[in-house]
This record gives structure tokens, sequence and C-alpha cells, in this order.
């Protein structure tokens, strides 16, 4: 017999606005992505919940800063473009290995979409900071 067990990982991983908090700090962070390295999480492994929202991956919690978007609504190149520019990968410690020929031929694929996904991410970060004033969260929940 099942029994179905509601979850709620915002105990035991913390709340939206401390990883947005979190992401705002790491704004600041050299990206390791930006300097040649890559995360296999990044580039070979998709999470999904059970709405069919993407998420940045399973080390992260499903909360809103964290989210990509739909899915079904996000091309593959999308999705990598996104994850890319995340502030919350910047200071993330998962271990990187050296950028693949495979990955760099992909990136180079779609800098369109990373610089238009950066331009977004600092309008964003700008429009916040006028409305809410320094020293919140960066509004990533796209
Ligand atoms: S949060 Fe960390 S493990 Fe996940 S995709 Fe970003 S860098 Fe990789």
């Amino acid at each position: 017999m099942l029994e179905v067990i509601p979850g709620d990982e915002t105990k035991k991983s913390g709340d939206d606005a401390t990883f947005r908090r979190y992401c705002e700090e790491n704004a600041l962070l050299p990206s390791p992505e930006e300097q040649g390295k890559s995360c296999n999480l990044m580039f070979s492994q998709m999470t999904i919940d059970c709405e069919g929202d993407a998420y940045i991956c399973c080390v992260a919690p499903t909360l809103p800063s964290m989210r990509l978007g739909k899915f079904l609504e996000l091309s593959a190149d999308e999705i990598l473009a996104k994850r890319f520019v995340h502030p919350f990968c910047r200071g993330c410690k998962y271990p990187r290995h050296d950028r693949t020929a495979e990955e760099a031929a992909w990136l180079s694929c779609i800098e369109p979409l990373i610089e238009k996904e950066r331009a977004d991410l600092e309008h964003h970060a700008l429009d916040h900071h006028k409305v809410q004033g320094p020293a919140t969260g960066l509004p990533l929940g796209i």
C-alpha cells in the first residue's frame, strides 16, 4: 500500500527570499562557465516538476527564483542560455570540467540567446532596484 506524503522542501532548503538573496550575492562572482568550465548538470540533465516547469537543476529546490519556465515552451537552446547566465550557478560548488569541443560548439550557436538572457537579467535587476531599492533579491522567476 502506498501513502501520499505531502512534501515541503522549503523546510529543508530555505525559502525563495533566501535563494534570491543568494543569487544577488552570486551575481557579483565570476562565472566558471564564462571561464571555459562546464557543469555536467547544466549541459546534460533536465529538472522538471510535476507541473511541467523546468528548473535550474536537481541541486536547487523548485522555488520560483530557480524556475526557468514551462519546459514544453522552451527549446533546449533557450534552457541552456538561461542556465548559462543564471547567478545561482556562479556560486555553485558543483565540480566543473574543462569545456568540451561539443559544449563549445553548442554555446557558440546560442550566443545571441545568451546575450538576450544577460540583458534581461540586467534589465530586471535595474527595474527591481528602482522599485524596491538595493539589497533585496533579483526577480528571477522568468
Ligand atoms: S546549480 Fe550548480 S550543479 Fe546545478 S546547473 Fe548550476 S552549476 Fe550545475
